[in-house]
């Protein structure tokens, strides 16, 4: 295990990110770096999944190395631990860019995650695992042989960078990648043999190769005398003399005899072929944990068998948390592995799941499916097309689990409740089903959310609807104009305020038979009054119907019209969607997409219609004004106010705040009596404002 140094070394420098990566792994003290062997391992498992599927399509790939399995050497002599495998290895290019020039993703992600407190086992989930072999070393050397490539050498000491050699003379491996940990002097615990195989069993236990360990073994042998001479039979290593000769009677002695072998170190039978009522939760955990990289245990698991027609076995995992790129789109999100009769096949199959269930980890062994299967057959399997359909059901099946402790289902809803939204978007056949695991803030839901369901048995006699509002927080709808009225008539108004949810709602349409209604889109009816009640609006609404009129004429195409309100009770005005239209929120959303993606271009916006309210004292107030001078200056300049804070109420944004608040301001100025200069501000656009108009109520609204 000489240094590999050579003429021929190429040296590369580490890309900066890793590079800092790679410090901060040195230099900072983490307690917990037992964790490297399990991430190397892992490493091995993956080299050794992708060449026992490259072998179902080409045998001879085996050729080079037939056998497939770990090997654990520790070396007490030279303080190194190697992990050897007989997996796919790595060519030249692959050293050079997966191992320091070509930053992942989760490098950057994973650092910030460490300076924020995170624990360095996290670092599997990253995929940046390798790097963790400097938590115990203060050198690395990866020799590795691809069938595509010559056996290369890969060396650092980390400091900035490493070399890559060519290695003619090395021990050749056939196939594989081994690589050799020169612990630092104060982690020589890794090289125990007892240390080595509770770390195995700890965290590397469901491997699905054979994980041997090199280890010592120390027999007593008598021999007589005569044999002396002889040639010592010595497996491997030293023989040690023990006893003198005086001791032994008949001409014997006993000599210690340190010999060899490699010893089988993890149980390999497939946890899902177990029967579930004979594992433990903490074997799951320790599946989970070795499936997926996760340091935490898993939130809920589904272990399942499917017979019949077609046969398969199961386990599904739900985490506790969403990984740090859940939807990160250049991530292929697909969690399941799949295996036919016990082989790997593939781990991102995604026709075995679809994109919202891209959370949900475990595996799936078929006993259907072709062993050389390729993933252009997959495409349209009809088997697996049936195991799909069973996975989805059984992962509803799951979270209904979940929901019965209310403290894992906050947990749970917490992290994934957008894929179930994107759910109830994008799967019309599960949809009812999906619906029943929303939870919602409502007008009446105080600190906790509420299902659909329980919205329902709380609906007010006469209630045929489900009402809810969409937003940006619940903040900013809870005290929405759109909501006056129907909380005064005692109904309940659902919080919507995730961007997804607009479109989910949009797709669910309706629940248990009661539609799904918007209070802020046009058309919210209420029929609750008595005929004297509705003639005396009748009435109302025709006295105002020149206010609406003159309303449009100085909005123009801001408003599509403008209509007396049926829903306001306190406001004077609100502006409302078409039924079929964008909401404020999804304009907020659409909005917010284009000015990250140009390519969009402008965005469209919705059309609004302004409804006013004619039981408003300001509303009265320019009713009559308009109607003794239509051309009444103060009545355009308090239009367009209302109609600005009427955007802001409604959930819109403003397109030119300032003229808002050049607006606010004279008004605050007129307010307090404070004289306008002459021609200040006198532009077209913005009349000053008249002195006398219903100032109580003007200042109420700036409030
Ligand atoms: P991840 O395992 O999440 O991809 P790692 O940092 O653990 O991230 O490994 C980086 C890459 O290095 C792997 O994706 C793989 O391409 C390569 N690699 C690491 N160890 C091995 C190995 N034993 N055999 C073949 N390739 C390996
Ligand atoms: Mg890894």
């Amino acid at each position: 295990m000489a240094d590999v140094q050579m003429a021929d070394a190429e040296t590369f420098a580490f890309q900066a990110e890793i590079n800092q990566l790679l410090s901060l792994i040195i230099n900072t003290f983490y307690s917990n770096k037992e964790i490297f062997l399990r991430e190397l391992i892992s490493n091995s498992s993956d080299a050794l999944d992708k060449i026992r599927y490259e072998s179902l399509t080409d045998k001879s790939k085996l050729d080079a190395q037939p056998e497939l399995f770990i090997r654990i050497v520790p070396d007490k002599v030279n303080k190194t631990l190697s992990i050897i495998d007989s997996g796919v290895g790595m060519t030249k290019a692959d050293l050079v860019n997966n191992l320091g020039t070509i930053a992942r993703s989760g490098t950057k992600e994973f650092m910030e995650a460490l300076q924020a407190g995170a624990d360095v086992s996290m670092i599997g989930q990253f995929g940046v695992g390798f790097y963790s072999a400097y938590l115990v070393a203060e050198k690395v050397i990866v020799t590795t042989k691809h069938n595509d490539d010559e056996q290369y050498v890969w060396e650092s000491q980390a400091g900035g960078s490493f070399t890559v050699t060519r290695d003619v003379n090395g021990e050749q491996l056939g196939r594989g990648t081994k690589i050799t940990l020169f612990l630092k002097e104060d982690q020589l615990e890794y090289l125990e043999e007892r240390r080595i195989k509770d770390l195995v069993k700890k965290h590397s236990e469901f491997i699905s190769y054979p994980i041997y360990l090199w280890t010592e073994k120390t027999t007593e042998k008598e021999i007589s005398d005569d044999e002396d001479d002889e040639p010592k039979k010595e497996k491997e290593g030293d023989v040690e003399e023990v006893d003198e000769e005086k001791e032994t009677k008949s001409k014997k002695k006993k000599i210690k005899e340190v010999s060899h072998e490699w010893q089988l170190i993890n149980k390999q039978k497939p946890i899902w072929l177990r029967k579930p009522e004979e594992i433990t939760k903490e074997e799951y955990a320790s599946f989970y944990k070795s499936l997926t990289n996760d340091w935490e245990d898993h939130l809920a698991v589904k272990h399942f068998s499917v017979e019949g027609q077609l046969e398969f076995k199961a386990i599904l995992f739900v985490p506790k948390r969403a990984p740090f790129d859940l939807f990160d789109s250049r991530k292929k999100m697909n969690n399941i592995k799949l295996y036919v009769r016990r082989v790997f096949i593939m781990d991102n199959c995604e026709e075995l799941i679809p994109e919202y269930l891209g959370f949900v980890k475990g595996v799936v062994d078929s006993d259907d499916l072709p062993l050389n299967i390729s993933r252009e057959m997959l495409q349209q399997n009809k088997i697996l097309k049936v195991i799909r359909k069973n996975l989805v059901k059984k992962c509803i099946e799951m979270f209904n689990e979940i929901a019965e402790n209310k403290e894992d289902y906050n947990k749970f809803y917490e992290a994934f409740s957008k894929n179930l939204k994107l759910g109830i978007h994008e799967d019309s056949q599960n949809r009812a089903k999906l619906a029943d695991l929303l939870r919602y803030y409502s007008t009446k839901s105080g600190d906790e959310m509420t299902s659909l369901k329980d919205y329902v048995t709380r609906m007010k006699e006469g209630q045929k609807d489900i009402y809810y509002i969409t937003g940006e927080s619940k903040k900013a709808v809870e005290n929405s104009p759109f909501l006056e009225r129907l909380k005064k008539k005692g109904y309940e108004v659902l919080f919507m305020v995730d961007a997804i949810d607009e479109y989910a709602v949009g797709q669910l349409k309706e629940y248990e038979g009661k539609k799904l209604v918007s209070a802020t889109k046009e058309g919210l009816k209420l029929d609750d009054e008595t005929e004297e009640e509705k003639k005396k609006k009748e009435e109302k609404k025709k006295s105002f119907e020149n206010l609406c009129k003159t309303i449009k004429d100085i909005l123009g195409d801001k408003v599509e019209k403008v209509v007396v309100s049926d829903r306001i009770v306190d406001s004077p005005c609100c502006l409302v969607t078409g039924e079929y239209g964008w909401t404020a929120n999804m304009e907020r959303i659409m909005k917010a997409q284009a000015l990250r993606d140009n390519s969009m271009g402008a965005y469209m916006s919705s059309k609004k219609t302004m409804e006013i309210n004619p039981d408003n004292g300001i509303m009265e107030e320019l009713r009559k004004r308009a109607e003794a001078d239509k051309n009444d200056k103060s009545v355009k300049d308090l239009v367009m106010l209302l109609f600005e804070t009427a955007l802001l109420t409604s959930g819109f944004s403003l397109d030119d705040p300032n003229t808002f608040a050049a607006r606010i301001h004279r008004m605050l100025k007129l307010g307090l009596s404070i004289d306008e200069e002459e021609n200040e501000g006198d532009d077209a656009d913005m009349p000053a404002l008249e002195e006398d108009v219903a100032e109580e109520s003007k200042m109420e609204e700036v409030d």
